[in-house]
């Protein structure tokens, strides 16, 4: 699909020496300094990158060179990396440089990559198109007219546009693989708990997962398995190897089951492109000797609902800590302003109107005399919406949906038309709920528009190798 150098394919040319990691960032740089003015995909880019390079290039020459040395990647504005800016692309942060690092970011850099900077996103992770950014709207280089999608937007559109081979993004309800779908790559969303959330500025904490944007899933795999594993800053994190992660070959699906969950393709949310674009990539399954049957999920409906209770109530907790006091913006002062004035003045000041709309809604969804109408409904719907996937995973190696159930969206076309953009997500969604890993992988391009189709592949849990392994074969040997 992509002319793109795999991770490996790179690594070796630079180990040869037909590649210099000077020349390469230089290259890297100047592409993005002429092609980023339009698309906006990075807030911030390395301003060490010569030093690094050339560091880099020295480690190889007296072969202290470490496995991933020298190799490009970006991070979402929500992942902290040494020494770069951490905005969640809202004002309130817009001055923050942390004096932490992320985990999964410190991993990568101890195993020798490179961050070439900071990617745009929707302000905190909330939304789908990368428009409710507070430094501008990314535009989609597949065509310049279309959001490139969200959260992750800024993420997905580097990649697809080729200032870097991988990015990193964070996936709550879908933002990594919906932004790569509406690009036409890859996004991964590994099983909650694979990926160390500390030191990424938290949305919806039971949800979260820090995923990875590529041309190909050998890459995400690599990526993975060197950020993966226990971590002591955060309990949720787990030791657990998944099979096929590390020595990562393509899994021949030839035998294997793959259900269709039903409600995702037949139902009035779903473009007739989308719908005709993976009725095509099915029968492609079925082609190379893939099992491939329809089944059905009726609870994944209440994905959406369930996920617009529980995703806003924890963030109504996670974002309490932006008042203005510790970090980020500082409004003026007034005189005689007491506490709560300055802490209404700095949340009215620095944050948006999405951030708003879900900060209200999560503390009406916890307020007493709602909580167990809402909160807690949410939350056995939930556990009743899992326990389906894994009697689902007891016939079926792997389920699919369609990533995003419509092509991408023109720039400003639905920006006033939230609930519109939650229906959207509807694929993504019961996922996250599940805690289930899931990789969206090209499926086609709408005839008409020109618009790239995601096909979302989902494992059982841990199942994470498995499935990159299975998302590579298709990709390779289906067209
Ligand atoms: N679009 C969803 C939302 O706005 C998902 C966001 C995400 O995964 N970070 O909540």
């Amino acid at each position: 699909m992509s002319t793109q150098l795999t991770y490996k394919e790179f690594l070796s040319r630079v180990k040869s020496g037909e590649l210099s990691l000077p020349e390469y960032y230089q290259g890297l740089k100047s592409k993005i300094e002429t092609e980023d003015k339009e698309i906006n995909s990075l807030l911030s880019v390395n301003n060490k990158l010569d030093e690094m390079a050339a560091a880099a290039q020295e480690r190889y020459k007296d072969g202290t060179n470490r496995e991933l040395e020298g190799i490009a990647v970006a991070a979402k504005d929500n992942i902290a990396v040494e020494g770069l800016p951490n905005t969640c692309a809202s004002k309130l942060l817009e001055n923050f440089i942390p004096p932490y690092q992320a985990t999964v970011a410190q991993r990568l850099s101890d195993a020798g990559a490179i961050f070439v900077g900071k990617a745009n996103m929707d302000e905190f992770a909330m939304g789908s198109t990368t428009e409710t950014s507070a430094f501008g709207a990314t535009k989609n280089p597949v065509n310049k007219d279309y959001v490139p999608g969200g959260s992750s937007g800024g993420s997905a559109a580097a990649v697809a546009a080729g200032f870097v081979p991988a990015a990193l993004g964070t996936d709550t309800g879908g933002s990594v693989r919906q932004p790569a779908s509406f690009c036409g790559i890859v996004g991964y969303k590994p099983t909650y708990g694979l990926l160390s959330r500390w030191g990424v500025t938290a949305f919806g904490s039971s949800l979260d997962q820090v995923g990875t944007l590529t041309t190909n899933c050998e890459d995400a795999a690599l990526l993975t398995s060197k950020m993966m594993g226990l971590d002591e800053k955060d309990s949720t994190s787990s030791s657990r190897v998944p099979e096929n992660i590390k020595d990562f070959k393509a899994i021949d699906i030839k035998g294997k089951k793959f259900g269709v969950i039903r409600e995702t393709l037949e139902n009035e949310h779903t473009d007739e492109a989308v719908r005709a674009a993976m009725q095509k990539k099915i029968e492609d399954l079925k082609a190379v000797g893939a099992i491939v049957e329809m089944t059905s999920i009726e609870e994944i409906t209440y994905g959406v609902s369930t996920y617009y209770i529980i995703a806003p109530a924890e963030a109504s907790s996670n974002l309490a800590r932006y008042d203005g006091v510790r970090y980020g913006l500082q409004v003026p002062r007034v005189a005689d302003e007491d506490v709560k004035d300055r802490f209404t003045k700095t949340r009215s000041q620095g944050f948006g109107d999405e951030v708003k709309r879900r900060i209200i809604l999560g503390n009406f969804v916890l307020s007493s005399g709602y909580y167990d109408a809402y909160y807690k409904k949410a939350q056995k719907a939930r556990i009743v919406l899992a326990d389906r996937f894994v009697q689902e995973f007891n016939k079926y190696d792997y389920l699919i949906t369609p990533t995003s159930p419509v092509l991408p969206f023109k720039l400003g076309e639905n920006f006033d038309d939230p609930l519109k953009l939650y229906t959207a997500d509807l694929c993504t969604i019961p996922v996250n709920l599940a805690g289930l890993p899931a990789v969206s992988i090209p499926a086609g391009i709408d005839g008409v528009s020109g618009l790239p189709v995601g096909m979302q592949l989902i494992g059982k849990r841990f199942d994470d190798g498995l499935l990159l392994g299975a998302g590579e074969f298709i990709l390779g040997e289906t067209k």
